[in-house]
């Protein structure tokens, strides 16, 4: 098999065309870099800081800003989970250093618990650690957004997982950019439209070490299991639900008006119900 652009030996497929390793990579950062131009993630001047956390869609998302010379400074937080823990700082720091990136340390240990303390429910004190540390470096820090390496598969498993748990407004959140507000950094996903299957042959193409063994109190992957199973039968799923989701406004209270015809709320200056009355009006009924 041969690279669709060079016609040097090929290394793998991306979206439908077999590319040598450089082209993949061309590819693939072609490929970030649009969808950081599409929902417009970073805006002229602003400090990045990136989380990294040493597995394979962080180690993509921090060498392709890298490459990109964006102002740019890692965060790896020290979650305490034995020996998981250890090599994810040790990893974060290699990558730091090939990438030329400055890495940044934070530990959960020393506000006085680690994630090896909690007995129930890591997962969300995990979670809930990380983005608090973040933010709070963050913005203590000077930095005005924070970058994450949440891929499509993550984000849409979010979605169907708070969808699935009533969390409405946990499923507003999953958005390629949320602004900060008072004391909320803005977060970036620049890997939203990208699968994890493209960012781990990218950082293999890139000859990037990473760690490869999930965390391991990690939650079930069954959820993004159904999401290959319906891209398998509905091909195009993943890309359009992402969409989507981004476009969806957080409806404020401002967004709503008075039909200008008939004075019910809508969000349009004409609502809906009126604008089918004068489509598909039957002069017959009248
Ligand atoms: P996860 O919450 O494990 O699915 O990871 C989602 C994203 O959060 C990763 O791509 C990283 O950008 C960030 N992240 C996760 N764990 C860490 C960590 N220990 N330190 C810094 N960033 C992290
Ligand atoms: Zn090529």
């Amino acid at each position: 098999m041969k690279c669709a652009r060079c016609k040097e030996k090929a290394f793998e497929k991306f979206r439908g065309r077999y590319y040598c390793t450089n082209c993949f990579i061309k590819k693939y950062e072609e490929a970030v870099k649009s969808t950081i131009k599409r929902y417009k993630m970073i805006k002229e001047g602003e400090k990045i800081l990136a989380a990294l956390s040493g597995g394979k869609d962080s180690v993509a998302m921090l060498s392709v800003l890298s490459r990109f010379g964006f102002d740019l400074e890692a965060l790896h937080i020290d979650l305490g989970i034995g020996d998981y823990s250890r090599k994810s700082l040790e990893i974060s720091n290699k990558i730091a250093e090939i990438l030329n990136v400055e890495l940044n340390v934070v530990s959960l240990k020393s506000y006085g618990f680690t994630v090896d303390d909690v007995k129930k429910k890591e997962c969300s004190v995990c979670g809930n650690a990380k983005r608090y540390l973040m933010n709070r470096f963050a913005r203590e820090n000077g930095f005005d957004v924070i970058a994450t390496g949440h891929c499509a598969e993550d984000i849409l498993s979010n979605f169907f997982k708070n969808l699935y748990s009533g969390n409405v407004e946990w499923s507003e959140k999953q958005k390629p950019r949320i602004e900060g507000f008072d004391k909320i950094v803005t977060r970036i996903r620049p890997l939203y439209e990208m699968s994890e299957r493209e960012n781990l042959l990218y950082v293999m193409a890139r000859d990037l070490p990473f760690l490869y063994e999930e965390c391991p109190k990690a939650p079930s992957t069954r959820w993004k299991e159904i999401i290959y199973d319906i891209e398998r039968k509905v091909p195009n799923f993943k890309i359009n639900c992402l969409r989507t989701l981004a476009r969806e406004r957080e409806r404020k209270l401002e967004d709503y008006r008075y039909c200008k015809v008939c004075g019910e709320i809508t969000t349009t200056e004409i609502c809906q119900f009126c604008r089918n009355v004068m489509k598909f009006r039957n002069p017959q009924l009248r």
